[in-house]
C-alpha cells in the first residue's frame, strides 16, 4: 500500500505520488520567534518530524525545509496589530535580532529534546529579503499588486483560485473586517507584500527595495524560501490548521501568481490543535505552557511526544496533566519492558522484518498504520501489541521496537542502555541518579573537579554514565 495523506486542497485522502520518483520536497511552516514556543506549536513540529520519518522509512529522500521567521509577523496573520518581533524586543529591551536569536536557539533545544530530527534546511527570513524582493517583483509585473498608501497589496481579485484551499466563500472574508479595517485594501482579503509605512516609529529592521525603504509582509517570506530551496513546485507544503484561510491561501496565491504554474504545492497537510481545557493557548497573551514548564512539573520532554503520538495529527487533541501523567506512566512501562527484553535477548540481533520472524506482522501493521494518514495511536498500538506478545523471541522483539523507534522517536535505544541488565535494584539506581544530579550541579557550577570524581567514581564500580542532550544516562559496563 502507499502513503495516504488527507490533502486540504481537495479535503480528500489521496496517495502520494511524488512530482520526481523517490524523493519529497517538504516545507514546513517555522516558528515566529519572538517567544518560547508552546506545547502547541511544537505538536505542529512533532506532525513534521512524524511525516518526515515515516517518509523517509519509506525510501523517499526528503528535503525538509523550514522557515524562521523573525520580521514582518504582525499579531493579527491579516496585517493587523503590532510586530510580533518588535513588541517582544521593546519589551524585554533588547534588540530585534537579539531577541530572534535567543528564541531560536530556545526552539531548537525544545525541539531536539522531543527528538525532533533538524530539518534539511532551515532559513530565517532577514537572510531572505532580496529573495522576496525578488518573488514580488515578479508579481508585480504580472499584474497582481497594487500600491496603496504606501505599501505594496496583493490584489485577490485578480487571482480566481484565491479560495480554493481554504474553501472559502466570497463573503467569509468579510471576517477580515473584523477589526479595523485598513482603508488602502480594495478588498478585505487583500494583503501586504512589502511595507514602508510601519506602526513604529524606529521599524528596528529595513531595506531598500523598488517600493521604497521597509519590510516584507510575512507570507511572501514562505513563498520565497520554499521556492528557492524546493523550487517552484514541490510536493508537500505542513502547518497547524490556522494557517489555512490566511496564511497558506496568501502564500498559493503569491506563489502561482508569481510563477503562473499550478499547483503550487500538491499536498496540504494541517495539524488540528492542541487545546487546553480553558480553551486556545496563544502565544502572543504570554501565557501557555512550555516544554519546560512541563519540565518543571517533572514530565521528561518524550513524555509529551509520547503523549502526542497518541492522538491523530487530525483530531483536536485536549491538554491536561492527568493525560500527561498517563503518557509518563506509559513510557515507563515500555522502558521497563524494553529493559527486560533487552536483558533476555543479550543483545538485540538478526533482521526482525526478515520473513518467519515473530515480529513480522507487527512491523507490517506498524507500516500500514502510518501509511494510513500518519496513524500514530495505531502505530503505538502495534508497538505494545508486539512488546506484549510472548511467542516472539526477545531480540526479534527488540530490533523490530527500534525499528518502529525510528518514526516514534520515543528513544528507545537509549532506553534500553540505561539499565541493560536490568538489575532491578532500585536503591542502586536511587543513589545513581543521585549522584547524576550532584555531578550536574557541579558541572553548572563550574566545578569540574568534583563532577569527573564522580564519574571517575562510579566508573570503578562498573557504572558508566553517557551525556546527551537529554541528559545524563548510566549503564554497566
Ligand atoms: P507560530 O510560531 O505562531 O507561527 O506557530 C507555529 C506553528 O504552530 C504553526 O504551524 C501554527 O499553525 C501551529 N500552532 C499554533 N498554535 C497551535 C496549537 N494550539 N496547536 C497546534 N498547533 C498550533
Ligand atoms: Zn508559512
Amino acid at each position: 500500500m502507499a502513503l495516504t495523506l488527507f490533502n486540504t486542497l481537495g479535503r480528500a485522502l489521496q496517495p502520494l505520488e511524488p512530482l520526481e520518483s523517490g524523493k519529497i520536497g517538504f516545507y514546513g511552516c517555522g516558528p515566529t520567534v519572538y517567544n518560547y514556543a508552546h506545547i502547541g506549536n511544537l505538536r505542529a513540529y512533532v506532525t513534521h518530524d512524524v511525516l518526515v520519518r515515516t517518509l523517509r522509512r519509506l525510501g523517499f529522500g526528503v528535503t525538509h525545509v523550514m522557515n524562521i521567521t523573525d520580521v514582518g509577523h504582525l499579531s493579527g496573520d491579516n496585517d493587523q496589530g503590532d510586530d510580533k518581533m518588535v513588541k517582544s524586543a521593546e519589551e524585554r529591551g533588547k534588540t530585534v535580532l537579539e531577541i530572534a536569536d535567543f528564541y531560536t536557539q530556545a526552539f531548537f533545544r525544545d525541539t531536539e529534546r522531543l527528538n525532533i530530527i533538524r530539518p534539511t534546511v532551515v532559513c530565517k527570513a532577514t537572510e531572505h529579503i532580496q529573495d522576496m524582493i525578488g518573488l514580488i517583483r515578479r508579481i508585480e509585473e504580472r499584474g497582481f499588486t497594487y500600491f496603496a498608501g504606501g505599501n505594496l497589496y496583493f490584489d485577490i481579485a485578480r487571482f480566481p483560485a484565491y479560495r480554493e484551499l481554504a474553501l472559502l466563500r466570497m463573503d467569509d472574508q468579510k471576517a477580515g473586517a473584523r477589526t479595523g479595517v485598513d482603508e488602502n485594501k480594495r478588498n478585505p482579503g487583500d494583503f501586504v507584500l512589502w511595507f514602508t509605512k510601519s506602526k513604529f516609529e524606529n521599524q528596528a529592521l529595513v531595506w531598500d527595495s523598488p517600493w521604497g525603504k521597509g519590510y516584507p509582509g510575512w507570507h511572501i517570506e514562505c513563498s520565497a524560501m520554499s521556492i528557492k530551496y524546493l523550487g517552484e513546485q514541490f510536493d508537500i507544503h505542513a502547518g497547524g490548521i490556522d494557517h489555512i484561510p490566511i496564511h497558506h491561501t496568501n502564500e498559493i496565491a503569491q506563489s502561482e501568481a508569481a510563477t503562473g504554474k499550478h499547483p503550487w504545492v500538491k499536498y496540504w497537510i494541517h495539524n488540528e490543535f492542541l487545546v487546553l481545557d480553558r480553551g486556545k493557548m496563544s502565544k502572543s497573551s504570554g501565557k501557555f505552557l512550555t516544554l519546560q514548564s512541563l519540565a518543571d512539573s517533572g514530565y521528561e520532554p518524550l513524555d509529551y511526544r509520547y503523549f502526542l503520538l497518541g492522538g491523530h495529527y487530525r483530531s483536536q487533541l485536549q491538554f491536561s496533566y492527568p493525560a500527561l501523567e498517563g503518557a509518563k506512566n506509559a513510557r515507563k512501562s515500555l522502558g521497563d519492558r524494553i529493559r527486560a527484553l533487552a536483558s533476555q535477548a543479550g543483545s538485540p540481533a538478526g533482521n526482525a522484518s526478515a520473513a518467519g520472524s515473530g515480529a513480522a506482522p507487527y512491523l507490517a501493521a506498524f507500516d500500514k498504520a502510518l501509511e494510513d494518514d500518519l496513524s500514530t495511536p495505531r502505530a503505538l498500538a502495534e508497538l505494545w501489541g508486539l512488546l506484549r506478545d510472548q511467542e516472539v523471541k526477545p531480540q526479534d522483539a527488540l530490533a523490530a521496537a527500534f525499528d518502529m523507534d525510528r518514526v516514534l522517536g520515543l528513544g528507545l535505544e537509549a532506553e534500553a542502555a540505561r539499565h541493560p541488565q536490568n538489575d532491578g535494584d532500585p536503591a542502586l539506581a536511587a543513589e545513581i541518579e543521585g549522584l547524576i544530579a550532584r555531578r550536574a550541579e557541579a558541572k553548572k557550577a563550574k566545578n569540574y573537579k568534583l563532577a569527573d570524581e564522580i564519574r571517575d567514581s562510579l566508573k570503578e564500580r562498573g557504572i558508566v554514565l553517557e551525556d546527551s542532550q537529554g541528559g545524563t544516562n548510566w549503564r554497566r559496563i
